[in-house]
């Protein structure tokens, strides 16, 4: 099956599970959207009133700044996959709790089986928590974090929440110059990917 069916077979099998909390019909879920060969990933953490209604992550105020960072830096919407921790909308948009968390992240972990980014970004301290528990994100946003993540060695980025910076200046400032890091990171992993296939490639020479 190729990735795009992959990520279809997703969003049918997550609206057909009954055992998803605050779904009453399929059609609140939110499926993940984006490339589905993207190289990056972008995870928040739960869809809101617009999200609910266009049934697409994103798409409200936080996914318009989110949209206008992704131009800045060169990288369409269309280049990159965005989803949410938990697939649908909280009610009045309160935070997701623990359980909910625990029981939307089998549809997170098999989406980000099949894309298998080069790089995570989490959005906000809920998908940062699930790479990195413990952790605050004033101390590590915008900073490169390898980890170890169902026997992959993973690259996460975590930044502050779209949202969280139209509230507060400072935050704004941080999220965007966060973001103006990223296609240095990229470059740098692919740089570091070649490196790696080109030892391999001696190695194997080495064995014959
Ligand atoms: N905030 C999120 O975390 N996700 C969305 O999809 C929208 C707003």
């Amino acid at each position: 099956m190729n990735k795009a069916k992959e990520l279809q077979k997703i969003k049918v099998d997550m609206e057909a599970d009954k055992k998803l909390p605050l779904i009453s019909k399929p059609e609140d879920v939110i499926p993940g959207d984006g490339n589905p060969n993207a190289e990056i990933v972008f995870i928040g953490e739960a869809g809101g009133y617009h999200e609910s209604i266009q049934r697409k992550p994103f798409v409200g105020n936080a996914g318009k700044l989110l949209d206008q960072m992704l131009r800045t830096i060169g990288l369409p919407r269309e280049s990159v996959y965005i989803t949410n921790m938990v697939k649908t909308r909280p009610p009045e948009n309160r935070d997701p709790t623990p359980d909910e968390l625990s029981i939307y992240s089998k549809y997170l972990d098999r989406e980000l089986e099949v894309i298998q980014p080069k790089v995570i970004i989490t959005l906000g301290r809920f998908s940062m928590g699930k790479f990195l528990p413990g952790v605050t994100i004033s101390s590590v946003h915008g900073k490169v974090q390898r980890v170890k993540w169902k026997n992959h060695d993973i690259v996460v980025v975590p930044m502050y929440h779209p949202a969280a910076a139209l509230r507060n200046g400072n935050m704004m400032f941080s999220f965007k110059d966060d973001f103006r890091k990223v296609p240095e990171i990229l470059k740098e992993i692919k740089e570091g990917e070649k490196v790696k296939e080109k030892e391999e490639e001696t190695e194997q020479m080495n064995l014959i």
